[in-house]
């Protein structure tokens, strides 16, 4: 198996990959898709809220705020912890304070931990008049796209080079803050520890 990296931006990576097959091919794209796990806003907590959005809208917008994290930094809650229960390595605390007038970007995000903030820190949130307040605390968590959507690392494509089924060109676009590159090497050790647990139940057999 060959890969050839043929373009790579910072949220976008093409590559050729040679002496493959479809099977191979397509679970990569899957997992690229629907198993990297992605930090992202899961619950929040409004202590006050008189802007022209309801809370559901607030809590959405923050939801699909991109977020840059180191992912060999964090775990998923359950697997470390009782149902609900939290450390720093599975949890940030976003904290949003501010009266208008005046816009609120993601930037105005105070965030518990400082090597993770929004991709894009001048992404609009709300726009808060005389005198309104918004007040919250969100927090962010793992999670997988095959859960929600607000979680998936990645648009991920490939095409048949010439039609050739065991060459293949793949274009990976990541929709989070993981960096392209990052999000197909851990989709290969995905699919290696996969492969590592199919041959230890295979073999119990
Ligand atoms: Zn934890």
């Amino acid at each position: 198996m060959k890969v050839q990296i043929t373009s790579k931006t910072d949220t976008e990576i093409e590559f050729i990959l040679e002496d493959s097959n479809p099977q191979f091919a397509n679970a990569l794209r899957r997992i690229m898709i629907s198993e990297i796990p992605v930090l992202a806003i899961e619950d929040v907590d409004f202590y006050h809220n008189d802007s022209v959005l309801y809370n559901e809208v607030i809590a959405s917008r923050l939801a699909l705020i991109p977020l840059v994290f180191d992912p060999d930094k964090f775990h998923f809650p359950r697997e470390k912890h009782d149902e609900g229960k939290f450390c720093s390595m599975c949890e940030v605390v976003f904290v949003i304070n501010k009266k208008g007038p005046g816009m609120i970007y993601a930037k105005d995000m105070k965030s518990s931990n400082e090597d993770v903030k929004p991709l894009y820190p001048d992404t609009p949130i709300v726009e808060l008049f005389n005198d309104q307040k918004l007040k919250l605390e969100a927090y962010a968590h793992l999670g997988l796209g095959k859960d929600h959507a607000k979680f998936q690392a990645a648009n991920a494509s490939y095409k048949y080079v010439n039609n050739d089924k065991t060459k293949f060109n793949f274009k990976v676009e990541s929709i989070s803050g993981l960096k392209p590159e990052e999000i197909v090497t851990k989709a290969v050790e995905i699919l290696k520890e996969k492969v590592k647990e199919f041959d230890k139940q295979f073999k119990k057999i």
